[in-house]
């Protein structure tokens, strides 16, 4: 289905939301054989707060997908070492050629967010970007049932949907609108700081962690390169009132002297990005005609950089669900998220309090990965979305 037809007046499945989690979720069910209408608000291939990173379940999904080629051909770079830094020790690990992953990739959401919208509307999605929905819409019985929406021409309509599904971020209004309670809460937020350099002569993705702050170096497109600065919000509210380049040029500093150097001889491209920190959550994730997916669902600190594998994982949880269109279908949805979420949650939520040492932070990252291996095992385990009556069969 063209993105320009006319809005329809019904849809089996209406998603509001059109990035990562949106747009995958649109794609799937499309290519199930479901109608599907995704909004956002945000313009096509704009971008949106990250610092990239994704991870190889994320990406062994985008190779199934045929997404990943697409990311290669806008000319996301090959990353194939990833080392972590702890104060002076660093830790190489070679990226091993797996599961059709080849090495790992960091789009900029202006690659992703839009390659992903274009797979969705190629599969027969309708996407719309510059859409805003202000309403769910319910039933005499209470079950929602459509969303009232202001277009492109700033009409507002009425759309009835099977199922509403929010891929509308961490503040979601859907989640608001549905009553989508809180499961359970993180404590800690910690600061980021990030902007992109030209002509950093990275060998791959670089992590650190000092004293009491971290980093990381992400090559990603246009011969670019993604530099963060995280730290306790304690210091980011001291430091922002001085000065964001001060603050940045320190933490990078206090992090590894060899990054900062790097950094000051190169160029960057744009200002500095603040992300001043939001506890993690984990929220209900559907009820009678809703459902979540994304960080509207889930959110967690980005100082694991998990968030987006994390949508692409449950968005094709989810498409499995709706196709399937049972509440026993939408509770395993929630239950496979959660073996996965709470850990998640845990450990991003400690490694953002900043109260670890250099052998409590290498216990957390071992147990990230092994996470990770488990979630590798369940994206294998994944045997693709069904087409309706093969669901029925
Ligand atoms: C500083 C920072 C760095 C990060 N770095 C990484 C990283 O390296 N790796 C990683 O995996 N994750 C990272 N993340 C997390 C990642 O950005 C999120 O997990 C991811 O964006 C979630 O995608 P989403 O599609 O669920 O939501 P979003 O990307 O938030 O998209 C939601 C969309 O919904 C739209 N929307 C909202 N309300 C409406 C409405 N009413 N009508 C229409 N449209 C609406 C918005 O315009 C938006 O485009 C980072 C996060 C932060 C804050």
């Amino acid at each position: 289905m063209k993105s320009s037809a006319p809005i329809a007046t019904h849809y089996d499945a209406v998603i509001v939301g059109a990035r990562v989690a949106g747009a995958s979720t649109a794609l799937l069910l499309a290519r199930a054989g479901l109608s599907v209408l995704a909004v956002d608000r945000s313009a096509r291939g704009s971008d949106t707060t990250s610092t990239h990173a994704l991870m190889r379940p994320g990406l062994m999904q985008l190779h199934r997908w045929g997404v990943l080629p697409r990311l290669v051909a806008a000319g996301t770079p090959p990353i194939r070492q990833t080392t972590f830094h702890y104060g002076t020790e660093a830790l190489e690990v070679a990226i091993k050629p797996r599961d059709g992953v080849e090495a790992l990739y960091s789009p900029r959401r202006t690659v992703l967010d839009r390659v992903l919208a274009d797979t969705a509307a190629d599969a027969g999605a309708q996407v719309v970007h510059g859409v805003v929905v202000d309403e769910v819409v319910r039933s005499s019985s209470g079950r929602v049932g459509g969303v009232r929406l202001t277009d492109t021409a700033g009409e507002t309509r009425h759309v009835e949907a099977g199922i509403v599904i929010g891929a509308d971020g961490a503040r979601s209004g859907i989640a608001r609108a549905v009553g989508a309670e809180v499961l359970r809460a993180g404590r800690h937020a910690g600061t980021i700081l990030y902007g992109h350099w030209r002509g950093l002569p990275l060998d791959g993705t670089h992590w650190y962690f000092g004293k009491d702050v971290a980093a990381g170096a992400i090559p990603t497109n246009d011969g670019q390169a993604c530099v963060f600065a995280a730290m306790r919000g304690e210091r980011y509210t001291a430091g922002s009132a001085r000065s964001l380049d001060a603050l940045f040029s320190e933490v990078v500093a206090a992090n590894d002297a060899a990054l900062a150097r790097m950094v000051d001889a190169a160029e960057r491209e744009g200002k500095l990005h603040p992300f001043p920190g939001r506890p993690g959550f984990i929220r209900q994730a559907w009820g009678p005609g809703w459902a979540l997916v994304g960080d509207a669902e889930c959110f967690k600190d980005p100082i694991t950089a998990h968030g987006m594998s994390d949508a692409l994982r449950d968005a094709e949880l989810l498409a499995q669900a709706v196709v399937a269109g049972t509440d026993e279908a939408f509770s395993a949805y929630q239950k496979t998220r959660d073996a996965f979420a709470g850990e998640f949650l845990d450990l991003s939520d400690e490694i953002a309090s900043f109260g670890w040492d250099f052998e409590r932070i290498k216990v957390l990252h071992h147990r990230l990965s092994r996470l990770m291996g488990r979630e590798e095992d369940l994206i294998r385990s994944l045997d693709g979305v069904p087409r309706p009556a093969e669901a029925l069969a």
